[in-house]
């Protein structure tokens, strides 16, 4: 028997198409060959999926998010790809790793023109497959061009590598098979934030929850629910819903039914954390009693949502309360903004000196400019993977964390890491959207401050220009908008139409 020979191909990243941070090769760590293997425990040697085919690693680059990628370096990335795919001669199927929402600089649907360019390789026989992230978008182009298109089941995705594991299993599941899956499609006019759209919390939680007893339904192989990706501004950011299977009408009916039900429960999304102003989110953290810490997401420059990561508007406010500068104030940790300068300038101050430096906003200073901190050099590290060299500063209660390059701190063991430890702070501002799993255990309160910036939670003050119209909860919506599934099998419309 031969094996089936599946290429694996991809690049991922979620990118604002409002931050001014583009992204660059120093944002990609690039996987080839063997060393690819690493990335899928799933592949592991001797593991039963990677047995069941021939796999062939060929390219991953993957970024945390950011701004958009710089147009040479996505250009470069394409072409490694197509090279690789080219060398590697006739596959079967296509293991495509996108997360979904990458923006790349005079790009539009960026996922739609790799896979393109993959489709031009690879040719229209084999399968394609991809684990996407929830917060992805569907263009057209990209459903037209997937055989199976899957995504994650929660958010924050705790199923990431779950996910990752059922795609490439159906994707051999369906190689062996012979025939071509068909997918049942609905876009649905909603476009909201992560943070309105948690699987932790209801409408979303119930939504998705569904999922996997509609995959037990003979003629169903899997169901993605894309939420999509708010901070671009591209006629595919909304919601989607696919169902991919064997039986034309069982699947239509599913994707209806589930698109109809994320349609009826759109009044329902709303922050995951209580919302407030950060003068609010302070006052609601010095009030609190009981056990510590207090958490205050800095949700407009989140990097982990495509934020730029070294917006100060929120450290300088902070900087400005006497409340939390005093000698005496509540010990509150400042994460981060990324400044290579000011630590450059920071590496030759002793540490428990006093320093004087101005930091912050150097790549995007749209709503705050550089920050000066005046204060004591509490600590300084050397070797982040990430940020390079960290500097922590004290300024009466605020410790202040300076980081040489782009980190996002949304796990206690980043802040463990630079000695700041969060059970023993009072107050710990970060910069985050919904808290990712151990903040959120040791959180024992909690603001998500509506801060501006690249990912601002307050979509309309970003503005959409080029977003299909109407969109919830932009526009009103004079009667319930068609919610009729189209049918897609092997590059082509098999029933309904849903248009670019
Ligand atoms: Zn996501």
């Amino acid at each position: 028997m031969t094996l089936p020979r599946i290429a694996i191909v991809g690049i991922a990243i979620e990118s604002s198409a409002y931050a001014a941070h583009k992204a660059d090769y120093r944002d990609f760590p690039v996987l080839t060959g063997d060393a690819l293997f690493e990335r899928y425990a799933f592949l592991a040697e001797g593991a039963p999926l990677r047995e069941a085919a021939e796999w062939l690693p060929i390219f991953m680059a993957r970024a945390i998010p950011g701004g958009a990628v710089r147009r040479e370096v996505y250009d470069d990335f394409k072409q490694r790809i197509v090279a690789g795919l080219r060398e590697a001669g006739p596959v079967d199927g296509v293991y495509f790793d996108i997360h979904g929402a990458m923006s790349v600089v005079d790009v539009d649907d960026a996922e739609g023109d790799l896979v393109t360019a993959v489709r031009e390789v690879v040719g229209d026989d084999a399968l394609i497959a991809a684990p996407m992230d929830l917060h992805g978008n569907m263009s057209e182009t990209l459903a037209l061009a997937l055989d199976l298109p899957t995504c994650y089941r929660l958010a924050p995705h705790e199923d990431a590598w779950e996910t990752k594991e059922r795609s490439a299993a159906r994707l051999v599941e369906w190689l062996g098979r012979g025939d071509k899956p068909m997918t049942a499609w609905v876009r649905v006019p909603i476009l909201l934030p992560g943070e309105k759209t948690s699987t932790r919390v209801e409408p979303a939680r119930s939504l998705y929850a569904q999922i996997d007893d509609v995959e037990k339904t003979p003629g169903v192989s899997d169901l993605g629910l894309w939420i999509g990706y708010a901070w671009a501004d591209e006629p595919r950011c909304h919601a989607t819903v696919m169902v991919t299977g064997d039986e034309i009408d069982v699947i239509t009916a599913e994707v209806e039914r589930i698109a109809g039900e994320l349609w009826d429960a759109r009044d329902g999304f709303e922050f995951v954390g209580p919302p407030g102003t950060l003068d609010e989110a302070v006052e609601s953290a010095l009030a609190h009693e009981g056990e510590k810490p207090y958490l205050i997401s800095d949700s407009g420059d989140n990097p982990g949502a495509g934020g730029s990561g070294d917006v100060t508007w929120t450290l300088a406010r902070l900087l400005g309360k006497p409340e939390l500068t005093r000698a005496d104030a509540p010990v509150t940790y400042v994460a981060s903004v990324f400044d290579h300068e000011g630590v450059a300038a920071l590496a030759s101050a002793a540490v428990g000196s006093e320093v004087d430096v101005t930091v912050g906003a150097r790549v995007d200073h749209r709503v705050s400019g550089p920050v000066r901190l005046a204060g004591v050099l509490e600590s300084f590290h050397a070797g982040d993977p990430a940020a390079g060299r960290i500097a922590v500063i004290r300024v009466g209660g605020i410790r202040a964390v300076v980081t040489e390059f782009r980190k996002a701190y949304h796990d206690v063991a980043d802040f463990r890491a630079i000695g700041l430890e969060p059970t023993e702070a009072d107050i710990v501002v970060t910069k985050i959207g919904y808290l990712e799993p151990t903040l959120y255990d040791v959180a024992k309160g909690w603001t998500l401050a509506l801060t501006p910036g690249p990912v601002d939670q307050d979509l309309e003050r970003l503005g959409h220009s080029r977003i299909v119209r109407p969109m919830f909860p932009y526009d009103d919506f004079a009667e319930r908008p068609d919610l009729s599934a189209a049918v897609l099998q092997n590059r082509r419309y098999v029933r309904g139409f849903v248009g670019a």
